[in-house]
């Protein structure tokens, strides 16, 4: 994989993917497994999804993950990230309605 020269992204899109994300395993880490702070276990998949979502190819243009057709998560991330989904998407509509429709509306 070539590495060198790509720039990071670092749009206001992506910026706002990372912070779902962070919260979404937050929550999931909170609720599922009773931790204040984010576990080893999620704290990994957070910085994984983090350096996905700095390299993901469409950068600004991206829709959601979800609907990606780019499967950028290697097959156990995958598994995880999407627990993650999961879980912790009904508690997002809850506690951040507005950015959860958007995100929906994105699809
Ligand atoms: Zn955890």
């Amino acid at each position: 994989m070539p590495r060198q020269k790509r720039e990071l992204n670092n749009g206001p899109v992506i910026q706002k993917e990372k912070e779902t994300v962070a919260e979404m395993i937050r929550i999931y880490c909170r609720k599922k497994h009773h931790r204040d702070e984010l576990c080893e276990e999620c704290l990994d998949l957070k910085n994984y999804a983090f350096k996905r979502l700095s390299l993901c190819r469409f950068g600004e243009e991206k829709s959601a993950c979800s609907n990606c057709k780019v499967h950028c998560y290697s097959k156990t991330y995958r598994k995880k990230i999407k627990a993650v989904m999961r879980y912790a998407g009904p508690w997002m509509v809850l506690y951040h309605p507005v950015f959860s429709i958007k995100h929906l509306l994105k699809k």
